[in-house]
């Protein structure tokens, strides 16, 4: 074990640190009470063997210390010290000791505090590393319980939690967010035609897209079935659209064909923009609303197209 000596007396010291060291333990050495602080601030020791009579910071005030920090590791205190009468053995243990023993010091009773010291650091040291592995799972556990299994974009969950934060930031920042709802056109007869199967594939084809055109900082989310949710932090409405507009170009140069919607056709997407702002404040539900109200009419106007809340239809024109 990594063991940190205190002891003023040059003499004790170097038996101390001498048995410590014939047992087979890392020693390191302080002097006085204010040098073991120091040392114990800065690496981490399993043990510290100090005495309790020390000029400037006895061995109960740097325990106290010690103990008041806030450290992941632990470490186990003997305290050492010709004091011998049991209110003394009482008030070392209330100051956070783990034992105690008596001068003159006993090889073989240091030797024995050692072994159940071993046993507590070791313990300390599976708790901490369960601990950490527990953090790790918790994390992937975390991370997978937000993605959607069939297209890998966010799901809906990060999706809920994301808009309740980014409506937070609206009101709290005055930031503003282009949001897009995005369905596949003509989905129910894709699967008609070439089978559930092709269908989840044209869905991770479409997601990857979507996720391949949207920059840094953008976020795509399955909304649902065959919708998706866009997110464009900091994007005007004019923006936003021209966002979108590109978006649509881009699955619709995909080329997936859609014979079921007729010869030669090719899988496309609308979309319904809106902007989430300071100016424009409203509930997460109001604005997905918005949303779904412009595809809506991006569909009742032909499908393959964007239309902006509000604004009417953005095309590659007027981009
Ligand atoms: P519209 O252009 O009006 O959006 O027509 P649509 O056929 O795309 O819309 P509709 O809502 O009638 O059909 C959506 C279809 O999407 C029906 C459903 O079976 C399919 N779908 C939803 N989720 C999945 C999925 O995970 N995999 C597959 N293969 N199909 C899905
Ligand atoms: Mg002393
Ligand atoms: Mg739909
Ligand atoms: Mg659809």
């Amino acid at each position: 074990m990594r063991i940190l000596v205190a002891e003023d007396d040059n003499i004790s010291r170097i038996l101390l640190t001498r048995c410590l060291e014939q047992l087979g333990h890392q020693c390191r050495v302080a002097t006085d009470g204010a040098e073991a602080w120091l040392l114990l601030q800065d690496s981490e020791f399993d043990v510290l063997v100090t005495d309790w009579m020390m000029p400037e910071l006895d061995g109960i005030e740097l325990v106290r210390r010690l103990r008041s920090l806030e450290q992941t590791h632990y470490t186990y205190v003997v305290l050492l010290t010709a004091l011998s009468k049991k209110e003394d053995y009482v008030a070392g243990m209330e100051s956070g000791a783990d034992d105690y023993l008596t001068k003159p010091l006993d090889r073989d009773a240091l030797k024995a505090k050692l072994i159940a010291a071993e046993r507590i650091v070791s313990l300390h040291r599976r708790m901490r590393e369960q601990t950490a592995e527990l953090e790790r799972l918790n994390r992937i556990l975390y991370e997978t319980g937000r993605v959607d299994r069939l297209t890998g974009v966010s799901n809906r969950l990060r999706m809920e939690e994301d808009l309740a934060s980014i409506h937070s930031r609206i009101v709290r920042y005055g930031h503003t967010y282009c949001l897009a709802l995005v369905d596949i056109d003509f989905f129910k007869k894709y699967n008609d035609t070439y089978g559930h199967g092709e269908g989840d594939n044209c869905l991770r084809a479409v997601a990857q897209c979507l996720r391949g055109q949207a920059r840094t900082g953008d976020e795509v989310y399955r909304y649902g079935g065959e919708e998706f949710l866009l997110v464009f932090p900091e994007q005007t409405a004019d923006r936003g659209a021209i966002a979108m507009e590109r978006i649509r170009a881009a699955v619709e140069a995909m080329l997936i064909p859609h014979e079921g919607r007729g010869p030669g056709e090719v899988v496309t997407i609308s979309g319904g923009v809106t902007v989430m702002s300071p100016a424009n404040d409203r509930s997460v539900q109001q604005v997905l609303d918005d949303a779904d109200k412009a595809l809506y009419q991006a569909k009742k106007q032909g499908r393959n197209r964007i239309v902006f809340y509000d604004l009417g239809t953005v095309t590659s024109e007027a981009t």
